[in-house]
């Protein structure tokens, strides 16, 4: 079987920078998503298309197939009367907040100076280069609920 749109595809990876940091890492089988729904960056998607089980390979997505480039555009600097009078700020707080498309965002907490707080709305990995170290694991059909749904459901049917 080959990777495919509607499988459902677990994969060993370990995500890395351009430095060799390592960003995350899964080596014991249990990440596996819904292959063609959006569930991962999209340059990981194209390369996974037609792999098999068993196949390791490397690939370097770029931000454009990854996380986007940063937008200077994104980072504002806001009073702290924006936020809830008992929210806890400090640097690298992150929340959820309405981008300009209405869509949801995550927003994180950049600088504080004073009441001079400094948000980024840019993914935390937008610009990066992200190198992916992958092992195929697995490779199954998707059931008609986790095609509807677009995304993968655990061992025991519905995980929300
Ligand atoms: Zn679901």
């Amino acid at each position: 079987m080959q990777i495919e749109d509607k499988k459902i595809v677990a994969i060993n990876y370990t995500l890395t920078t351009d430095d060799g940091e390592v960003l995350d890492k899964s080596d014991d089988g249990s990440f596996a998503y819904l292959h063609g729904a959006d569930n991962i960056v999209i340059g990981l998607e194209n390369a996974l298309t037609g792999k098999a089980v068993g196949d390791k390979f490397n690939v370097k997505v770029s931000p454009e197939e990854g996380y986007g480039d940063r937008n200077d555009e994104m980072v504002q600097v806001v009073g702290r009367e924006m936020f809830e009078t008992d929210a806890e700020l400090e640097v690298g707080t992150q929340f959820h907040a309405e981008g300009p498309d209405g869509h949801p965002i995550m927003i994180t907490v950049a600088a504080i100076e004073g009441d001079d707080i400094t948000i980024d709305g840019n993914h935390p990995l937008a610009g990066v280069n992200l190198n992916f170290d992958i092992a195929v694991v697995d490779i199954k059909d998707a059931s008609e609920e986790e095609i509807a749904h677009g995304h993968v459901h655990g061992p025991d049917g519905h995980h929300h």
